[in-house]
């Protein structure tokens, strides 16, 4: 049995924490918070609450495989409900676009009446991605890697030279659906520019399992987990902050905290790296993705009926998020901004054919700066620099022995599956006691 701890109470380190915990292992988890979830929280004010990061995720079999390879099935605990959008597209030009998740169909319908052909081209860019998913959740999202000895077939994809705009820009000829396929990196702050084609899989993703969300809000996840903190019977140091990872003769032998050092065996962190000296060199040459401009919002009547998600499309970028709970009769919303943002939020988006502003009765604004302060690293972990950032990244190995890194900045994106998977990879490797 080894003595692990596992830095950061995250999605990321509460998943690392439970999966050692059932292998055997002695686990403590340290969360410098008075509280765990880390992203996965809620805002609450005047009787609003709202998800303070994430509201729906993609491939919910990474949840439910936590679930069971830590205890009970998600099923007894939560309840993981399919969205019929992944999101709704509003674009510049008047047009809207309802992405169905989970069909091929839905999504070949749906594109075609945006406009006649699209549909099929949209499908074929879909299924461009099939041979990598297959290729990369084999040998790299569920199988610790090796990047001093990766297989020819995920070096290729790796090494290759095209990056997802110039992909998307070669594959549609409409604006509008180039928008669509690189929407989830620009709305994790990243530019396509620099993202690589293969990570556009993603676009695969939605329409293979579609997206997903948790009744009651993305914090029963967090509070799922933390109840499976207790019954696996992790340590759980709140209020405690790592502040490096104490190395002897080139493995790590404690972690230091402001309460003191803890021994351990094995370190897990599920922070950003770059927050822990001893790990800061390796990860010197990757920056965080930062979030976005953020503006939760608490309305006397909702303004209409809105799909889960909804993407208004210039620049700024607005994302409008619904699924807030408010008191009888009100509703709750979230607003992400990307880009130039040279006025009050929701005076952009009143100028983008929804004004929020009238039956308003509270709102938290929320800088990106406020957010990276408040979890002391970027949930949305690494930004994509080029093709190189992939072997940048640490994780799940690093080049200390006995410390593995999980969560956010150990994964190809951000996003709670990606984040799950890396919990699932240092649990692998790191092996039952
Ligand atoms: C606004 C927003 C919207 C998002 N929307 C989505 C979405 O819709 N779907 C989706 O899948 N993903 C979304 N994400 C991304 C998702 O939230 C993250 O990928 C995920 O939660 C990251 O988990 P993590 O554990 O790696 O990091 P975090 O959630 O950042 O957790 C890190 C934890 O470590 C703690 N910590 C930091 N430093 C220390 C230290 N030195 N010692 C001890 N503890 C420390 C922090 O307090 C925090 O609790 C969103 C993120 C944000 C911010």
């Amino acid at each position: 049995m080894a003595r692990v701890v596992v830095v950061g109470g995250g999605f990321g380190g509460l998943a690392s924490a439970a999966r050692l915990a059932k292998l055997g292992h002695e686990v403590t988890l340290l969360e410098r918070l008075d509280s765990l979830g880390g992203a996965v929280s809620t805002v609450a004010a005047d009787g609003f609450e709202w998800d303070a990061g994430p509201t729906s995720m993609l491939l919910p079999a990474v949840v439910r495989d936590l679930f069971r390879k830590s205890g009970r099935p998600v099923e007894r605990e939560l309840e993981l409900e399919p969205l019929d959008l992944v999101r709704e597209h509003w674009f510049e030009d008047g047009t809207v676009l309802g992405l169905p998740g989970h069909s091929r169909a839905a999504q070949l319908r749906a594109f075609d009446e945006l406009g006649p052909g699209l549909g099929r081209q949209w499908v074929d860019h879909v299924e461009s991605f099939n041979d990598d998913w297959e290729v990369l959740r084999r040998a790299y999202f569920e199988t610790p890697w090796d990047p001093a000895a990766l297989p020819r077939e995920v070096a290729a994809r790796f090494d290759g030279r095209e990056m997802l705009h110039k992909r998307l820009r070669r594959t549609f000829k409409d604006e509008r659906l180039r928008q669509v396929a690189a929407h989830p990196f620009v709305a994790d702050g990243h530019d396509p520019r620099n993202v690589p084609a293969w990570a556009g899989l993603v676009a695969y993703l939605e329409q293979r399992f579609g997206a997903w969300t948790v009744a009651g809000g993305m914090a029963a996840l967090t509070a799922a987990l933390t109840a499976r903190m207790a019954t696996r019977g992790v340590t759980v140091a709140l209020g405690t902050a790592a502040t490096d990872v104490v190395v002897r003769d080139g493995r790590a032998v404690a972690v230091a905290t402001t309460s003191g050092a803890v021994d351990a065996d094995v370190v897990v962190c599920a922070i950003d790296p770059r927050m822990l000296p001893a790990l800061a060199a390796y990860a010197e040459r990757t920056m965080p993705a930062m979030p976005p401009v953020v503006c939760h919002v608490g309305l006397s009547e909702p303004v209409r009926e809105l799909a889960h998600e909804v993407v208004v499309h210039g620049d700024p970028m607005l994302i409008v998020r619904s699924g807030g709970r408010a008191p009888e009769g009100g509703a709750a919303y979230t607003v992400h901004a990307r880009g130039t943002l040279a006025e009050d939020i929701l005076k952009a988006l009143a100028r983008h054919r929804l004004d929020l502003r009238t039956d308003l009765v509270t709102r938290v604004d929320l800088s990106p700066r406020d957010l990276v302060a408040q979890w002391q690293s970027s949930p949305y972990g690494v930004l994509w620099e080029g093709r190189g950032t992939v072997r940048q990244r640490l994780g799940p190995r690093t080049p200390i022995e006995g410390v593995y890194a999980a969560g956010a900045h150990a994964t190809p994106g951000s996003g709670l599956p990606f984040v799950g998977l890396s919990a699932a990879l240092v649990a692998q490797v790191v092996g039952p006691a």
